[in-house]
């Protein structure tokens, strides 16, 4: 979704600017100056802190990915858009972002920066000048961040816009809601799985509620583990009915990073594009290999 890429692209920026060059600058400093051990130190404080400048603009694009939820269910449905109070659920997301990021961000920048840096030193301690390592820092802490910022930001975007259609969905009176995939020849299983299918709006709702509220990325990973499209996972999710899947907090996207499923009024999906887990399941033993489905990533 566009709205994804929007949030990362102003994350990073504010996030380049206000922490990321003033470290980088101070360790390529220790780097000439003292060597790496304080160059390694300093690598620890690149974090995606200081999140002030961040959270206003976090809570905006958070607010616009539910806004694009809500007025696509109500276009799709062909009726004016109700009027939804969403204030505690955009609070409780963009916390939820700035949280993950802060948490994430931090282990992985600094371990791809202390990686390059002891590259360095293992070839190149001796020279004052060390060619590319500047180049080399500022990609590793470039890419690490917008992996990271890419990731929670798509993630939070997806159930954003999918509370805010089920919110529409149930101030329109609409009891129950179908999933719409973006079926494509490489979907992956679980998605193709999932497209088509019914659930109840308000068990709905109360699931996102519950993933956009929780701050703590582990707790929310232990809760609501990504279905697999593995053999393994197929065959769990073929023995599962739809209340089962409800029960378990599979409701509706996001089965995986970038996931491009939407919240749609029950019925807009054909039936003729349904397709079963089971039929998935015997697909892929058919194959031969479970591996030719995607597995999901984390
Ligand atoms: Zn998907």
């Amino acid at each position: 979704m566009a709205l994804a890429d929007d949030i990362t692209r102003d994350i990073m920026l504010v996030w380049m600017r206000e922490q990321a060059r003033p470290a980088l600058r101070e360790i390529k400093a220790a780097v000439r100056e003292d060597g790496f051990a304080r160059a390694e130190r300093l690598a620890e404080a690149i974090t995606f802190r200081p999140v002030e400048p961040l959270a206003p603009l976090i809570e905006a694009k958070v607010e616009a990915a539910f806004t694009a939820g809500a007025l696509n269910f109500a276009r799709i449905a062909k009726r004016d858009p109700a009027r939804v109070d969403a204030e505690f659920a955009i609070k409780s997301a963009s916390q939820q972002l700035l949280t993950t990021l802060t948490s994430t961000g931090e282990a992985a920048i600094t371990k791809r920066v202390q990686k390059v840096l002891s590259e360095a030193q293992d070839g190149l301690v001796q020279k004052a000048e060390i060619p590319g390592l500047a180049v080399k820092l500022n990609r590793a802490v470039a890419t690490g961040g917008r992996a990271i910022v890419s990731m929670s930001a798509n993630l939070t975007t997806t159930r954003m816009a999918a509370l805010g259609s089920l919110l529409e969905a149930e101030g329109q009176g609409f009891g129950t809601y179908q999933i719409q995939e973006h079926i494509q020849e490489d979907i992956d299983a679980v998605c193709r799985g999932m497209h088509g299918k019914t659930f109840n709006t308000r068990e709905g709702m109360d699931v996102y509620m519950r993933q956009l509220s929780e701050n703590d990325p582990a707790a929310l990973k232990a809760t609501f583990p990504f279905p697999r499209g593995s053999r393994d996972g197929l065959q769990l999710l073929a023995s599962l009915s739809d209340a089962d899947l409800s029960g378990r907090g599979i409701v509706g996207p996001p089965y995986h990073p970038h996931c491009r499923g939407i919240i749609v009024p029950a019925d807009t999906v054909p039936t003729s594009e349904l397709v079963s887990f089971a039929a998935l399941l015997g697909q892929a033993e058919a194959a031969g290999t479970a591996g030719a489905l995607a597995t999901i990533g984390e």
